[in-house]
């Protein structure tokens, strides 16, 4: 899956790809998909893009697919 190229929503500068940090400290920042309060074990890494132009940070799951209603 191609990550590394993104270009800004607002002023299509290219973005670059940069590390989350959670508060806790730990590595990666994860999303997990939500149903009924219950952990389904569907977790993807989050990538971070920054506009060095406009400052736009943009996040982008690692494995959107996993997501999809089956
Ligand atoms: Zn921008």
């Amino acid at each position: 899956m191609e990550t590394n190229n993104r270009n800004c929503l607002r002023c299509q500068e290219e973005m670059t790809r940069v590390s989350v940090i959670p508060g806790g400290g730990g590595g990666v920042l994860l999303i997990e998909k939500m149903k009924s309060g219950f952990f389904k074990g569907k977790t993807s890494s989050v990538n971070a893009f920054v506009c060095t132009q406009c400052g736009y940070v943009e996040l982008v799951a690692e494995n959107p697919a996993i997501f999809k209603e089956k």
